[in-house]
């Protein structure tokens, strides 16, 4: 079955690609012209289906099956913040690197080593047979300072629950075993295989 994903984050696409071999995961831009999608949803839920239903309506071939994430990192002494603004916490157009920098000036301000923090991710899936929505989080800390190359976005500053060391420096396979993606994703693939089942 082919699934289509409804993102352009190169992090995001290639976390998908290497957790879910069970379906051939393709990028919106690999069958279509790339578009912009308004994310202006309250919550990660609401951009996530927003994202899946854009890609949805454009499909020639409805039998596809849409697959949309949108996360985000909490920081409980910023109220959760930047929470559904993470890909825009320095601005509209700012860099995976620029939003980590201003999260690391944030609670350096604050004069914090280390302080909880979470990740969320909601994966919305539109198909012919409707439209679902399932939750991952993974809990941890951040750091005032960037450890580690692997991963993406704020990964060099997140340290997992049990972990001393950065999601940068434990690499992707440590990851994708507790991730807030994987957690999510284990849950979509359940609703997706049931598309397919035949009794
Ligand atoms: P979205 O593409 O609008 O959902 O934006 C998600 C943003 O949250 C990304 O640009 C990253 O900055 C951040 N993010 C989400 N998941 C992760 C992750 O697994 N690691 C690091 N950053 C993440």
């Amino acid at each position: 079955m082919d699934i289509v994903l409804a993102s352009g984050n190169k992090g995001k696409i290639k976390e998908f690609k290497s957790y879910v071999k069970e379906f051939n995961i393709l990028a919106f831009t690999d069958i279509m012209e790339p578009f912009e999608i308004v994310e202006n949803g309250k919550s990660f839920k609401e951009n996530a289906l927003i994202k899946a239903r854009a890609v949805y309506k454009k499909l020639k071939d409805k039998n596809m099956v849409v697959m949309a994430d949108d996360s985000g990192i909490s920081v409980n002494i910023l109220g959760g913040k930047p929470g559904i603004y993470s890909a825009r916490y320095a601005g509209k157009n700012a860099t995976s690197e620029q939003n980590l920098d201003k999260l690391i000036e944030t609670i350096r301000e604050k004069k914090l080593k280390r302080t909880p923090a979470f990740y969320t991710a909601a994966i919305a899936i539109v198909s012919k047979r409707g439209e679902f929505c399932v939750h991952g989080w993974m809990y941890g800390d951040i750091i005032d300072e960037k450890r580690g190359e692997n991963g993406f976005g704020y990964d060099p500053i997140f340290i997992p629950l049990g972990f001393q060391n950065t999601l940068g420096e434990l690499g992707e396979e440590v990851k994708r075993e507790f991730s807030h993606r994987s957690k999510a994703l284990e849950l979509a693939k359940i609703i997706i295989k049931s598309f397919a089942r035949k009794k």
